[in-house]
């Protein structure tokens, strides 16, 4: 069992006598951690390329360049405010989505509709990504619909479809899938043909800035936040994320529906 912590104070309470009070900080000292390391994470993250930021405009400031060295100096430079705004963009959406209430489920989300915002984007996303559209082939089974919030889960699912794209090389596969299941549940899954996970990463994917590689997450436009954004998505829908991967074969993330949430389209 873990060990409890117990902050102790000891009360004197009239005629010489002592109240023992004690009270059980563990969780107020784990949440209070995990702020601070929260909090040095993300100045680390904005620190490393303001850092390389300022470093450029120095270099323009100082060398005399000519014309397409002054391009590929500025063209770097915009990567790097690309990079900070992604982060700052995934930090809002985390914030909004751990602050406000879950949607109602009053709203119904049109599937097909989203699937297909979905399509568009990620055959842009593989382009800017990899110079050429990947191979990504949607499949929608069942014309249902989910209760919930259409940006909560846009967002959620395009983070999925999102990191297949980057961590697929150009010439493999990826499917989109959204189907409802015998027991009458909606679920979206995304299926890539990339490096695949370790199994000792799995439960800790969805951490705010956890990567099984960093350079390699960052090398390709990651804040390290995506899936962290897909989990409180999952949870506030009443949604299950489930995670198989075969190392070498490929990934699949599930985002998985009850059947109370899904719809007739
Ligand atoms: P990132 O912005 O780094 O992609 P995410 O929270 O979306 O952050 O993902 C966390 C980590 O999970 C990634 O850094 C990567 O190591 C791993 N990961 C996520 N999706 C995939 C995938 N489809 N294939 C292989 N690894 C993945």
């Amino acid at each position: 069992s873990k060990p409890v912590r117990l902050s102790v104070h000891l009360h004197p309470y009239g005629e010489g006598r002592n109240l023992l009070l004690s009270r059980d900080i563990t969780a107020l000292e784990q949440a209070e951690a995990m702020r601070r390391d929260f909090v040095a994470n993300v100045s680390h993250e904005i620190r490393t390329p303001l850092t390389v930021l300022a470093g450029f405009v120095e270099t323009l400031q100082t060398l005399p360049l000519d014309e397409s060295e002054r391009q590929s100096y500025l063209n770097l430079m915009s990567q790097q405010a690309s990079r900070m705004q992604s982060l700052v963009n995934d930090l809002l959406t985390l914030s909004r989505l751990e602050g406000s209430p879950a949607p109602s489920g009053s709203d119904l989300v049109d599937m097909v509709q989203l699937l297909q915002q979905c399509k568009q984007e990620a055959h842009n996303l593989s382009s800017l990504v990899w110079g050429k559209p990947q191979d990504i082939q949607f499949l929608v089974s069942d014309a249902v619909a989910v209760t919930g919030s259409p940006s909560e889960l846009h967002s959620a699912v395009f983070n999925l479809i999102g990191n297949a794209i980057r961590y697929t090389p150009a010439d493999k596969s990826i499917r989109v899938h959204w189907h409802k299941t015998a027991e009458g549940e909606g679920e979206l899954s995304v299926q890539d043909t990339g490096p695949g996970i370790a199994p000792e990463h799995i439960p800790r994917l969805t951490e705010r800035f956890y990567r099984v590689d960093r350079s390699r997450s960052r090398d390709t436009g990651g804040t390290g936040l995506g899936l962290a954004i897909v989990k409180h998505v999952a949870q506030r829908h009443g949604a299950e994320l489930l995670i198989e991967s075969i190392p070498g074969r490929g990934s699949t993330f599930t985002l998985r529906f009850r059947a109370a949430r899904v719809r007739p389209q």
